[in-house]
């Protein structure tokens, strides 16, 4: 038992770290198309220090995440407050964390958050949302930040439904969070991970559209979800979809992490989700220390897993 303790502690601290690495090396290439990643990146980025002073980038730190693991931390303090997952004191993290005007923040999630009775209903709000975007906007930034959510390991697919809901109404948000989160949750408590056709019908319980993108990550290529297309770059089912293509397709944390981030796209949210669900699979021992020891905001993330981890194993142990 007491190897298993720490097997599952080590799954648990590399979905953590793998979350903030995918983000803080994607932020390098966030929005470049596959021409500009081999124009700014001739070597290809394999390393925080290579990330230029280009674009937005400038506004951040050498190794520092963004949005999407920023987010991933209002979940993650809201479960170590209440030793649960309660969605209103997610969204009153949420909420706190707009105030605080944040470097970059997603479309939805901004729209949604600057109204001023967010906490009061922000399921209806999301709901609201979305039909105003004629029932047609899919975006990243539900499945961005659900990791965590895998991590807990009870009631799984309700909890990543209600915390994407809070932001993310479309059916392909919440099924791709939930398959998302099911899939951190099999690797980190069981070792093992969904069959191909398990997805598939967990899938089909949210939307017919999902089965296309399971089916690139199982057969295509990660060409084939043409990540670094500029309309269609932020959309959930291609950030679910290159996760999954990883899965099968890589050998170790570090080919994923370089593969997702240098296909270009909004390449810090799909090496977050990609990343997450690699280090719940490798744990953190399969990840180079270099990448974790040259994160900005190494100290207070090391404590928050600390004190996380120790939560997940006194109640699920
Ligand atoms: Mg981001």
């Amino acid at each position: 038992m007491a190897r298993d303790i720490e097997e599952i502690k080590d799954r648990i601290g590399g979905c953590f770290w793998g979350q903030a690495i995918g983000d803080a090396l994607g932020l390098g290439i966030e929005f470049m198309s596959r021409d500009e990643v081999l124009h700014n990146y001739p070597e290809g980025l394999s390393e925080y220090s290579q990330i230029g002073q280009v674009f937005h980038r400038g506004r951040w730190n050498q190794g520092d995440w963004t949005d999407d693991t920023d987010m991933m931390l209002c979940i993650a303090r809201a479960v170590i407050a209440d030793k649960d997952i309660k969605p209103e004191t997610v969204a009153h993290n949420f909420k706190e964390w707009y105030k605080s005007s944040p470097i970059d923040i997603g479309g939805t999630t901004a729209r949604i958050l600057s109204l001023f009775e967010y906490e009061e209903s922000p399921n209806q709000i999301a709901q609201m949302m979305w039909e105003r975007s004629g029932r047609n906007n899919a975006a990243n930034g539900g499945i961005m930040r659900t990791s965590v959510v895998g991590l807990w390991n009870e009631n799984v697919a309700g909890n990543a439904e209600r915390i994407c809901k809070l932001t993310h109404a479309d059916p392909r948000c919440i099924g791709s969070c939930v398959i998302i989160s099911e899939l951190i949750n099999s690797l980190v408590w069981q070792d093992k991970e969904q069959s191909f056709e398990e997805l598939l019908q967990l899938g089909d319980r949210y939307d017919s559209r999902i089965k296309q993108y399971l089916e690139i990550a199982k057969n295509g290529m990660l060409e084939d979800f043409e990540l670094d297309d500029k309309q269609t770059m932020g959309y959930t089912l291609k950030t679910m979809g290159c996760a999954i293509w990883c899965l099968s397709h890589v050998n170790s944390f570090k080919e994923g992490l370089l593969k997702v981030v240098n296909a270009g796209g909004d390449a810090d949210t799909n090496a977050a989700v990609a990343c997450a669900v690699l280090g719940a699979k490798y744990g953190k021992n399969g990840i180079p220390e270099y990448y974790i020891q040259n994160l900005k905001r190494k100290g207070e993330y090391e404590e928050m897993i600390r004190q996380l981890t120790d939560i997940l194993i006194e109640k699920f142990m």
